[in-house]
């Protein structure tokens, strides 16, 4: 077995063409690329299940998927990685993960808690893709007609944000997924200054995430999209570490190739701001625990 790096690993990705319809590779040979780069942890988050068809992904709509078809395949993932799990517990620590949603508005709390209970998912990472009914990371074409229907840019970040600190108050999720994802369709010239209405629903934000002991990640998805660079920005990262609030790393990988994408530039972004150290899920005695390690 060769050696591992402790703070290469991602905790947030893993998605796979078995179990979502916007990935490309298996379970297996994401598993087989993070042995291969030495990875010593891996945590698979797929996308949640969503019950009710209004919120169905673009592709499953295509695929004429219902959302019982998706209920049924999270109980597929959750039974495939358990035994993977097993499989290939001398090589790496697998984790079973779940990125949850905030849709329904009403109804996400409960049917996400009861998901996790029954598939003895071990650690959740929470997003937020949908602001009022809009699907804002989806298409460039989407993320218009979210701005459009919020009147503008900062209406649209302000219930971002909003969204988002309703959904660490309510689900408490052990990971806070791209922070600043309603950023994602913006080129870097394009992202509006800071105004101050902007930056208390920020602050109030990232205050939720302390008081509730979350751990926000780096997702360095955004590398992949026109914004070309990591989620959060700076500024957040900033004052998130002022706070006290712990980091961990996320490839968001969607196929094998992109297993540890952007990981060592994650580092080297945290420790350009001053900050040595990484937060790491594992697992001791079927227990998941949380480890803060060296980036040096
Ligand atoms: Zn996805
Ligand atoms: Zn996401």
């Amino acid at each position: 077995m060769q050696k591992t790096i402790p703070w290469f690993f991602s905790l947030h990705g893993g998605h796979s063409k078995e179990f979502c319809d916007h990935a490309s590779s298996s379970v297996e040979d994401i598993i087989l690329r993070a042995i291969e780069l030495g990875m010593p942890v891996y945590g698979f988050s797929e996308h949640a299940p969503r019950c009710h068809e209004k919120y169905l992904y673009p592709e499953e709509i295509q695929l004429k998927k219902t959302p019982d078809d998706l209920i049924n395949s999270f109980y597929s993932y959750c039974r495939t990685i358990s035994e993977l799990q097993n499989k290939y517990a001398d090589q790496i620590t697998i984790l079973k993960g779940l990125e949850i949603e905030v849709v329904p508005p009403d109804k996400y709390v409960q049917f996400y808690r009861k998901l996790v209970k029954e598939g003895n998912i071990e650690y959740v990472v929470g997003s937020v893709h949908w602001v009022n009914e809009f699907m804002t990371d989806f298409s460039l074409d989407t993320f218009k007609q979210a701005v459009k229907a919020h009147q503008g840019l900062e209406n649209l970040m302000i219930a971002y944000y909003q969204t988002l600190k309703e959904m660490v108050i309510s689900i408490k999720p052990d990971i806070v997924a791209h922070f600043d994802l309603i950023t994602c369709f913006l080129k870097p010239n394009e992202v509006p200054e800071y105004t101050p209405e902007l930056m208390r629903v920020i602050e109030q934000t990232l205050e939720k995430v302390k008081e509730t002991n979350c751990i926000l990640e780096l997702n360095t998805s955004g590398l992949r999209k026109p914004i070309s660079r990591i989620f959060p920005d700076e500024t957040i990262i900033k004052i998130s570490a002022e706070m006290g609030i712990p980091f961990t790393f996320a490839d968001d990988s969607h196929s094998s190739e992109q297993v540890g994408y952007g990981i060592e530039k994650a580092r080297e972004l945290l420790l350009t701001l001053g900050i040595t150290t990484i937060t790491r899920l594992n697992k001791q005695n079927h227990q998941i625990i949380r480890e803060t390690l060296p980036l040096l």
